[in-house]
């Protein structure tokens, strides 16, 4: 090793501790400055009350569904969207509580975020001068520690839906997968819902226009009618079986009164129930 060689490391040895050494002063200044604004910013403690005031729900960032095909003639049936709304519905209880959790969760944010956003600092030059701190240091500290401690609400849940069908060996896989985030999934979800009440409805209604169908009203309808299909013109005599018909059906919201009732065989009944949906 030369002179040279030995001048060099040393400089470079020299430059390594005075580095260290100042380093190790900045983050010690920097420690004490942050401990004098945890202590004395009436932000940071504004926030810190603040926060004892919210308590958010915890959600799952990420959830998953599953339905396995027994067939692959099921899978390439399946609708994607009906499984889903299916599966969903299977779990109302769950699927509610999140929902609620979610929403109060994203209620609660907004009211949090609007109180954070109404705290303001408060030092000014003066203090900072007391507390031995430069302004805008403390300032810039006093707001990355609210920044840190600024609480963060679980605001969305992703829904991951897979369809999946192995052959029985294990030799094929057939999936489709995607991903809904909280809006759509909900979407969705309310939309079976409605769907599901809508069908109840419709169940109801059509019990109810059955119940209407009395043998009075049925037997008036004949009467007028002439006990002829009002199609084919068919009687008893020549055999037929005369049944009362919706001329516009139930599931259309035809009523069970005269004036949407005929006469009608059950050939041409049937024939009828063919081309209308069946009532
Ligand atoms: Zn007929």
């Amino acid at each position: 090793m030369n002179t040279t060689e030995i001048i060099l490391i040393s400089v470079i040895l020299s430059c390594a501790i005075l580095l260290a050494v100042g380093l190790g002063i900045l983050l010690g200044i920097d420690t004490r400055y942050r401990k004098i604004v945890q202590e004395k910013s009436t932000k940071v403690i504004a926030v810190k009350e603040l926060n004892k005031q919210f308590n958010f729900y915890r959600i799952e960032p990420k959830g998953h569904l599953i339905y396995k095909c027994k067939s692959k003639r099921e899978f390439d049936k399946c609708n994607f969207y009906g499984k889903l709304c299916e599966i969903i519905l299977e779990r109302e209880v769950y699927f509610n509580g999140l929902i609620e959790e979610i929403e109060k969760n994203r209620d609660a944010a907004k009211e949090y975020l609007n109180q954070y956003n109404a705290i303001q600092s408060t030092v000014t030059y003066e203090d900072a001068k007391i507390w031995k701190v430069p302004y805008s240091r403390f300032i810039m500290k006093e707001e990355a520690i609210c920044e840190k401690i600024k609480m963060k609400a679980d605001t969305d849940h992703v829904l991951e839906f897979l369809v999946i069908y192995t052959s029985p060996k294990g030799v094929n896989t057939y999936r489709v997968q995607k991903s809904f985030c909280f809006d759509e999934w909900k979407n969705y979800y309310e939309e079976a819902l409605q769907a599901r009440k809508n069908k109840t409805e419709y169940q109801r209604q059509v019990q109810r226009e059955r119940a209407l169908m009395t043998d009075d009203l049925r037997y008036n309808v004949l009467r007028r009618d002439k006990f002829r299909c009002q199609i084919c013109g068919a009687t008893a005599k020549d055999g037929a079986e005369l049944e009362i018909d919706h001329i516009i059906p139930v599931s259309k919201g035809g009523k069970t009164v005269m004036g949407n009732l005929q006469t009608l065989c059950k050939r041409c009944n049937r024939g009828k129930s063919n081309k209308y949906d069946p009532d």
